[in-house]
């Protein structure tokens, strides 16, 4: 409930941050090769070391967390909600830990890291309500066949959970809840260029009571996401990261042999506003800085196409650039810092090349200065520019960089058109004060979370569940009522 632009709260907070910032981490355990763990905004800034899972320990956790999978199942769903309540706690308690290390491994500024470890905890909390919910004895169905028929919930066995690095505690520690919470076992693998915060969750499960053979912590890059997913003893994966790889652990998993496996998918977006003109400008403004270049436009659910009506095209585009050149670039330990690093070196380069082509083609509409000092990380200008329509923008681009397509007056129906042409289906925003608008975009977008007159970014542990569908997912919803069940099979008893 505080105000997280407040420097006063800020300050202090940093202040005492710093104290940490010389302690060393490290991730994974064993004789696999280590790396070393560096600072999206300082890559000279050793955070710690990596020691990746090779293939013997990728086989041995399998084997211990299928071994450990039943015993965890029959222990019901209040034994289960407890230990993860009490995990809750531990990231509270430590959650000065995990602020230093978003900002230092993660290149987060401290609001969005004070962000990331309350929706952890919140995702530990609602999915220990949903064990107690749906694990506590057997579900009574009604009927006419005068035999009692009862519905069970149990685990499936072991969840592979791989997670992304833009949102390296929430999201990693999310699906492993849910996994956890259903009765299964669960292999944890962060991504590689965010595996302390990962280590430190996972060590912080097993203080509160998890036993060390029901979760599991992988170390390592996509060859060891690939090699879990490809284990006969993944009963299940629950991925977040981009379409592709989803896609590619999708074949993995139709080619292995033995039973089908689920996966449950959230993966990218090509997301966009539609602004008409009864939208109030300022509220547009400050609502498209926020959508498109918070986090360093670093969020699955960030604002990356903005259709805007042609009438009143040029004052808000000429009120968001006067917006964009407000904006301060630099370290993310700094409070007055507006935009940070992005994540790596490879993130860099790849959007750099995008807007290198928009420049040649003149539709770069305004850019701001990269700081001095900044070219120790990786540091990407946040950028306007104006585009004819969508052909262009057929891949994600995850940065902060906005495009701009103007509509014309009656055409509505077009721009909903070519927003579900993408395929992706995330977030979309709306900025109208016409009701029929508000109608006809909720009915035929075909998009996971709409957001109305206000920014995209928001996602609340169970009163805003978040995923999308088409290329951007399989659903069901993180932090929503149907997620948990997801992980679980249904038993039916029928009984004469
Ligand atoms: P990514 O797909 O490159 O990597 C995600 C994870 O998959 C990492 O842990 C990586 O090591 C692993 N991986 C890579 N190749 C693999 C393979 N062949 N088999 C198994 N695992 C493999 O994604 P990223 O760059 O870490 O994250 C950014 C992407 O995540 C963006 O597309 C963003 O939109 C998406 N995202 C989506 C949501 C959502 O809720 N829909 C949330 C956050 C991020």
């Amino acid at each position: 409930g505080c105000d997280l632009t407040d420097p006063t709260i800020l300050e202090p907070l940093l202040g005492r941050l710093s104290v940490l910032e010389t302690k060393r981490w490290t991730a994974g355990q064993g004789t696999g090769p280590r790396t070393a763990v560096t600072s999206p905004f300082n890559h000279d800034l050793v955070v710690g070391e990596a020691i990746e899972a090779t293939t013997a320990d990728i086989d041995a956790m399998l084997r211990r967390a299928a071994a450990a999978q039943q015993g965890w199942d029959l222990a019901g769903g209040e034994a289960r909600a407890r230990l993860l309540d009490r995990t809750a706690d531990l990231f509270e308690e430590r959650r000065e830990d995990f602020y230093s290390l978003c900002i230092r491994e993660a290149g987060k500024a401290l609001p969005d890291a004070i962000l990331e470890v309350r929706e952890a905890v919140d995702f530990l909390r609602y999915y220990a309500a949903e064990a107690r919910r749906l694990f506590t004895g057997a579900h009574r169905l009604p009927g006419p066949t005068g035999e009692t028929n009862e519905l069970r919930l149990h685990g499936r066995g072991v969840w592979t959970c791989i997670s992304p690095w833009n949102f390296p505690l929430a999201i990693f520690t999310g699906p492993v809840a849910a996994a956890l919470a259903a009765g299964n076992t669960a292999i944890a693998k962060p991504a590689e260029q965010t595996p302390l915060i990962g280590a430190l969750a996972i060590r912080l499960m097993h203080e509160a009571g998890i036993p060390e053979d029901v979760v599991h912590l992988a170390v390592g890059d996509g060859k060891v996401g690939a090699a879990l997913t490809a284990h006969p003893l993944t009963a299940g994966v629950a991925f977040t990261g981009s379409t592709a790889v989803a896609k590619a652990i999708n074949r993995t998993l139709a080619e292995r042999d033995g039973p089908i496996v689920p996966l449950i998918a959230e993966t990218g977006g090509q997301n966009a506003m539609i602004v008409d003109s009864s939208a109030l400008p300022e509220q547009v403004t400050r609502d498209v800085v926020a959508s498109a270049f918070q986090s360093a436009g670093q969020r699955c659910s960030a604002l990356r196409v903005l259709f805007v009506q042609e009438d009143v095209a040029d004052t808000m585009v000429t009120m968001i650039k006067g917006a964009m050149e407000a904006l301060t670039i630099g370290d993310p330990r700094v409070p007055t810092t507006d935009v940070g690093p992005v994540i790596d070196a490879d993130a860099k380069a790849s959007l750099d090349a995008h807007v290198a082509e928009m420049r040649a083609a003149g539709q770069v509409a305004a850019t701001l200065a990269l700081p001095a000092g900044s070219e120790k990380g990786s540091f990407v200008a946040p950028v306007i520019a104006e585009l004819p329509d969508l052909s262009a923008l057929t891949d994600e681009h995850f940065g902060p960089i906005l495009h701009v397509i103007r509509w014309k007056a009656g055409e509505l129906g077009k721009v909903i058109d070519q927003v579900n042409a993408t395929g992706y289906g995330l977030t979309l925003g709306l900025q109208s004060r016409i009701d029929t608008v508000h109608a006809e975009v909720q009915a035929r977008a075909r998009v996971g979370n709409l957001y109305v007159n206000r920014n995209q970014i928001g996602a609340v542990v169970e009163s805003q569940p978040f995923g999308g569908e088409g290329l951007s997912g399989t659903g069901p919803k993180a932090g929503g009522p149907h997620y948990v069940a997801r992980f679980a099979t249904e038993r039916v008893t029928c009984v004469d």
